[in-house]
């Protein structure tokens, strides 16, 4: 067991950035990610300045026998950060655009909003998810499943290149004609390879966007049902709509009169002309909320009223082979008609599109042939909520268990899941033999390694 003070000393001596170990001012607070429900045992953590402390802290692991895990935001923390050195990125938060080239080039400590709010000005977007806080780096490495992956396909696709510190202390760019191996299994197959410094993506134009939340009390959630399998069974490839059960938490974005409040709730975002397959929705009478209206990409993140500070929660994704009236029946019973609760959401997105399309320039995360996503969220504040929350995730995924496939985008892996339960067998043993290659000594640490069965 290394020393925690002689361990801050070492690495003080060898990078620019800020470094906490145990027992000194500001490590609590550090070693904290968004999620704050997790707590990671961590030897140090280092705040690095630029991509030559990286090197510095990968170096400094390897003579030291330690491993390194990184961390954008801490949207997705997990237990196997315990030991390492962890690498907090985000005081790299260059965002630069070329509107000619509809490209963006990242640090890797972004967050998605200022992306957005970069790439807007130009009528540009890149594959975003539901929330402007996520991190680019962890969102994109683990595949990104966002509002345009049904015309866009996984946000790792759209990367060119990323800038990365190898397990030997290297520091190199990674495009498909330098490393075509690595290049491949960095786009969704997590944080296992390299400690990224940078990532060069496409865009895409963002033509007259129109989205927003229509919400209805509980009580309307059969029909609300009911239209979503309608709608989604029309919608063109630039019309994402996704159906939420809610119960709404006490969090200062969410409006005082529904706080507490059973709900379900229709987000949608549309590009272009695409809107038609709405009208089921305006059907349902008893609206409470309405926030839909033109949008520019800086918007797209307050659709969901998602928390934007830190938070203690768990989530469980799987992925739907169907929204039969049979699947809907089971959601139905196993929610008592839309009664969420200790759970704050159970939301489930309509994919297909791109996703179902496979391409020999895709990465790792290949294709999603799953019609839907359904996730189940609930806040932890303490350890006797989270025992609550799982059970009722539990339950809820064993009534639903005849129409899931099993499977799980990377992304929404969570506590006690591992990469087998997002990859295929030949595409985990492949990533497995790259990790292999590259990282022989196991520096790197991703919250999801691949090495773990
Ligand atoms: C509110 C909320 C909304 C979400 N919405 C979506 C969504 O719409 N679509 C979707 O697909 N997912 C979504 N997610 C899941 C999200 O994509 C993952 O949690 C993702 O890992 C977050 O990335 P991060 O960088 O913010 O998190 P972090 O916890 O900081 O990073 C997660 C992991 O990414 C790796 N990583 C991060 N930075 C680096 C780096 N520089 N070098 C190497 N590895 C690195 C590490 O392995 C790290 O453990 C959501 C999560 C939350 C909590």
């Amino acid at each position: 067991m290394i020393d925690g003070r002689a361990l801050g000393n070492d690495l003080r001596r060898g990078v620019r950035g800020r470094v906490f170990v145990a027992g000194e001012d500001g490590f609590e607070q550090a070693r904290t990610p968004w999620n704050v429900a997790v707590r990671q045992e961590v030897s140090a953590v280092v705040e690095i300045a630029d991509a030559v402390d990286a090197a510095a802290v990968v170096k400094y692991a390897a003579s030291a026998g330690m491993a390194v895990s990184t961390r954008a935001t801490g949207h997705s923390p997990s237990a196997a950060a315990d030991g390492t050195i962890l690498v907090t990125t985000r005081a790299l938060d260059g965002v630069e655009v070329d509107p000619q080239a509809r490209v963006a080039r990242v640090q890797s400590g972004v967050q998605w909003g200022s992306v957005c709010g970069a790439t807007a000005e130009h009528g540009l977007c890149g594959a975003v998810g539901s929330s402007a806080v996520v991190g680019l780096t962890g969102y994109t490495l683990g595949g990104g499943v966002g509002w345009f992956a049904r015309s866009q396909g996984f946000a790792a696709n759209a990367v060119r290149a990323l800038d990365v510190v190898t397990a030997d202390g290297a520091h190199t760019r990674v495009t498909a004609d330098s490393d075509p191996d690595l290049f491949w299994a960095l786009r969704g197959g997590g944080g296992d390879f390299a400690l990224v410094t940078g990532l060069e993506f496409d865009l895409f134009e963002t033509p007259q966007l129109f989205g927003g939340r229509i919400l209805w009390p509980a009580e309307r959630t059969a029909a609300v049902i009911a239209a979503f399998r309608d709608a989604t069974a029309e919608a063109a490839e630039g019309l994402s709509i996704w159906l939420s059960l809610v119960q709404f938490p006490p969090f200062p974005q969410v409006p005082e009169f529904l706080r507490g409040k059973a709900m379900v709730a229709i987000d949608l975002l549309a590009s272009g002309h695409v809107t038609d397959p709405l009208r089921y929705f305006d059907e349902i009478p008893g609206i409470v909320l309405d926030t839909r209206r033109p949008l520019d990409p800086t918007q797209i993140g307050d659709i969901c009223m998602e928390p934007t500070n830190p938070t203690p929660a768990a989530v469980r994704g799987e992925l739907l082979t169907d929204f039969s009236s049979e699947t809907t029946d089971s959601l139905l019973a196993a929610t008592a008609a839309g009664s969420v609760a200790p759970l704050a959401m159970i939301q489930i997105r309509h994919l297909g599109g791109a996703l179902t399309r496979s391409s020999t320039e895709a990465g790792c995360s290949t294709t999603l042939t799953e019609p839907y996503l359904i996730s189940l969220l609930g806040p932890i504040p303490t350890p006797e909520a989270g025992a609550a929350v799982l059970a009722r995730q539990n339950s809820i995924t064993e009534a639903l268990r005849p129409h899931l496939s099993g499977r799980k985008p990377f992304t929404y892996l969570d506590s006690g899941e591992t990469p087998a339960q997002a990859f295929a067998p030949e595409s985990l043993s492949r990533l497995r033999s790259i990790k292999d290659h590259y990282d022989p000594r196991d520096i790197f640490r991703s919250n999801y390694p691949l090495n773990q069965n």
